[in-house]
């Protein structure tokens, strides 16, 4: 274990290596080195099957995981690190069964694809016997002395940003949205000084349509979409978003049959088993029962030919139940696709926007139904990002999960500010005197 130990007399230096995550999206992962060694998130690139661009566990020391949420970009490779010690994995309550739900998918997916993942089962159960739940707030000590935090990010279901607390406070914020949605409140800044900050920079120097607006367009164009007999597919994030578009068209007052589809459904009911996570609990319970979970082939191949909404993962539809909805729609030519978030390059949600054909598998198709997208999203705008920046005042700032452009215009923009503020590249390490 290198640990940083603090000769007597001298200030005790936090050093932190930007494994991944710098200067793109995806890898999420940060040593924080102390007076203990901690990984914040240990993720993978999302798009990368075979994870050829791990970050370097196998010679990373931690005595300590502390994952921000479930999201895979955050926790994807965290079974790495379990191959050959065990150490406590901290997250909250609702972000372990959420994780390991999205880990099981992983193994489905690499056995479809026929690739490999970094790590096996019995990693997967090691880190699960070592999680360590904790609810945003509570504080926990470390024998060394460090205390950590969760904050909530209001980003997804128990998503958190970690606050270090030791000679040196430092925040991490993980992804995080300062504006309400309908499932979660806003990310809170820590009512203590903080001296160096790990920020998202995704949406710098971009803007989102404000909530209200978006919301009353999306009910609006699936009215009139099911009022001319069509089918509307809305592919959906199954952590968040497929549950936030039900409640949506529910307040919005569409009328309409409703159907969830996916791994959307087993989130749903993660969900509503922490209904102290949720900002309207009850909001969200009479949703999901205004709405009927797709359970047989037969139901599946039913709401694929009357006019109503169906939301499905997956939200890029690179895969799941989505893409059989698509073929179906495709063919009758009834339908049409509301896409509700980010389309990652590569995906065959970008290729649907772009005209090209969308791949399914063993073959492609060209999609001839008409397309929308609709920005919602759980990351903060730029605008939200400064805001936020200001409110948490530290003195450093490292802006990271972003690609090379947004993370440098964000750490361009806090520089201008005042900030001592910078884009880190991968394997780049600071200390903080
Ligand atoms: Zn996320
Ligand atoms: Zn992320």
């Amino acid at each position: 274990m290198v640990c940083y130990k603090k000769a007597r007399g001298q200030t005790l230096h936090v050093k932190i290596t930007f494994l991944g995550a710098a200067q793109q999206v995806g890898q999420s992962a940060f040593l924080v080195q102390s007076e203990i060694n901690l990984m914040l998130d240990c993720g993978m690139k999302v798009h990368d099957a075979n994870q050829s661009e791990l970050p370097h566990l196998e010679r990373i020391r931690a005595d300590a995981l502390i994952l921000s949420h479930a999201h895979l970009d955050h926790s994807g490779a965290a079974p790495a690190l379990y191959k050959n010690h065990a150490i406590p994995a901290f997250a909250t309550f609702p972000t372990m069964p959420l994780v390991s739900l999205l880990w099981e998918d992983s193994e489905k997916i690499a056995i479809l694809n026929k690739t490999a993942l970094p790590y096996g089962r019995k990693d997967v159960q090691r880190l699960t016997q070592h999680a360590m739940p904790m609810d945003y707030g509570a504080q926990y000590q470390f024998y060394e002395g460090t205390k950590f935090s969760f904050i909530d990010a209001g980003h997804i279901l128990g998503s958190a940003q970690i606050l270090l607390e030791n000679k040196k406070t430092l925040l991490y914020t993980g992804d995080f949205k300062t504006e309400p949605t309908r499932l979660h409140a806003g990310a809170k800044a820590p009512d203590v000084p903080v001296d160096a900050m790990i920020m998202e920079s995704t949406y710098a120097g971009k803007e989102h349509t404000p909530r209200k607006e978006l919301e009353k367009k999306f009910c609006e164009e699936v009215q009139d979409a099911v009022d001319h007999d069509l089918t509307v597919l809305v592919p959906a994030f199954a952590v968040g978003r497929a549950q936030e578009m039900l409640m949506i068209l529910q307040s919005g007052g569409v009328d309409a049959d409703i159907w969830m589809d996916g791994m959307a459904k087993a989130v749903t009911g993660i969900m509503m088993d922490y209904p102290a996570y949720v900002r309207n609990a009850k909001a969200l319970k009479s949703a999901v029962q205004d709405c009927r979970f797709v359970e047989t082939h037969e139901q599946r191949r039913a709401a694929a030919r009357k006019p109503g909404v169906i939301i499905s993962t997956s939200g890029m539809m690179d895969g799941g139940p989505i893409l059989s909805y698509l073929k179906a729609v495709n063919h009758h030519g009834k339908g049409a696709v509301f896409l509700t978030g980010y389309q990652g390059e590569g995906s065959n949600g970008e290729a649907l926007l772009k005209g090209d054909k969308v791949r399914f598998t063993g073959y492609a198709e060209k999609i001839r139904l008409p397309i929308k997208q609709f920005d919602f999203s759980g990351h903060s705008s730029g605008s939200e990002l400064l805001k936020y920046a200001k409110e948490v005042d530290p003195e450093y700032v490292y802006c990271v999960h972003g690609d090379d452009e947004s993370c440098r215009l964000l750490a361009q923009q806090l520089k201008e500010e005042g900030f001592n503020a910078s884009a880190p590249k991968a394997g780049d390490s600071v200390d903080i005197a």
